[in-house]
């Protein structure tokens, strides 16, 4: 394992999360070794553990911790900055200057001849430079929503969408390598208001670290709106890698009680069903009269619905005012934290506006799917595309 790098790409202790949940998934219980100085492999494990651990019990009605980590997750901790790990085919020269992974006396990695020659920060500014002057499209008294992604931390972009409205730029769990993707809907960063963060699996988080980066360098505060709870959860995993996180965001608190006056408009949240503790939350904005409804990460099934009709999670009713809902669906197995299709094909039966499904990588033909770099919009309580 490397010192922590970050820059506007990204950072390099992003990304172990799906490797390991691909592990869990194929049941296979042959474990990684992550070799490092200490307090680089005690941190990587800690903030593995924060979602790794946690499932539902049997009946899908609880989140449980469950100890899944240890066996998959082999820490091999050296005292000093600079070390050799030598096994029969493996050796590793690790030092201050240069990192040197040998395999069966052939070298296969090198630190200082990996690294970049250019500077990220300077093709980032170049890259984004042409749109620091461009006017945001924005339609008057609309919600816009454009999907940046659709997939999952498995397959595809991770799910994230920009919401506009009034004068707010809502960036839903940025996606990882941010910037390419403004790029690519001709936004500069400062026009991006807020940034909702909807639960802490990773490819929810991925692009927070780039986009913490920019703050640092150009001297700007981001707002983050969520939950005390995840919000202190993102404290946790980023304040490593960014010791002056609390300094570098504003927290912008939201709780499912009541919905939040903010700009102009309200946001709502819920309490999801999923396996994570400190939350997941489904998100409704409103604006004159319009509403857009994002389901966020959540199992649904109509048994749930019966069992628990005071439960937000499973209630039609929560999308009674949306106009447009876009909801998380799983197409291939019944038994992950999501929703399977079947259900959700009964949960469109009792909603109004039409549901467009998300956080999967396929299958387009079986119910109709969100599109990515398209942008919704919501005006006079109407929808159009665009
Ligand atoms: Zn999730």
């Amino acid at each position: 394992m490397l010192p922590p790098i970050t820059s506007e790409a990204g950072d390099n202790y992003t990304g172990d999360e799906f490797v390991l949940w691909n592990k869990i998934y194929h049941q296979d219980q042959t474990p990684y070794y992550y070799i490092g100085f200490k307090q680089y492999v005690k941190y990587l494990y800690q903030r593995l553990k924060l979602t790794i651990n946690q499932t539902f019990n049997e009946e899908k009605t609880r989140v449980i911790r469950k100890n899944r980590l240890k066996k998959i997750f082999r820490a091999i901790p050296v005292k000093f900055e600079s070390f050799h790990y030598i096994t029969d085919h493996v050796k590793i020269y690790y030092g201050i200057s240069n990192i040197q992974i040998y395999y069966k006396e052939n070298l296969i990695y090198s630190w200082r001849e990996n690294c970049p020659s250019v500077s990220i920060n300077v093709v980032i500014k170049k890259m984004l430079n042409p749109f620091e002057n461009r006017k945001t499209r924005y339609i008057a008294d609309s919600i816009m929503v454009t999907p940046l992604g659709r997939g999952n931390g498995f397959n595809g972009r991770s799910s994230n969408f920009i919401i506009q409205y009034a004068n707010r730029v809502i960036w839903v769990d940025p996606m990882a390598e941010p910037l390419l993707a403004l790029k690519r809907i001709k936004l500069h960063w400062n026009k991006i208001t807020d940034y909702f963060i909807s639960h802490i699996h990773e490819d929810h988080i991925e692009g927070l670290s780039a986009i913490l980066k920019l703050a640092l360098l150009r001297n700007h505060r981001i707002n983050i709106i969520t939950t005390q709870k995840i919000f202190n959860k993102l404290n946790q995993i980023f304040s490593f890698l960014f010791p002056d996180f609390l300094h570098l965001v504003n927290h912008i608190n939201i709780t499912p009680e009541s919905p939040l006056p903010y700009h102009q408009g309200y946001l709502s949240i819920r309490f999801n069903h999923h396996v994570l503790k400190s939350g997941t939350l489904g998100l409704k904005v409103k604006y004159k009269n319009n509403c857009f409804a994002l389901s966020g990460d959540t199992y649904y099934s109509e048994e749930f619905e019966k069992k628990y009709p005071d439960h937000p999670a499973f209630s039609p009713d929560w999308y009674r005012e949306a106009h447009l809902v876009f909801h998380e669906a799983e197409f291939f197995n019944k038994h992950t934290s999501h929703t399977f299709y079947t259900e959700l094909k009964k949960l469109q039966e009792k909603v109004k506006a039409p549901i467009l499904t998300y956080h999967n990588s396929a299958n387009r033909f079986l119910l109709p799917a969100v599109k990515e770099y398209k942008t919704y919009i919501i005006k006079k309580e109407k929808l159009y595309c665009s």
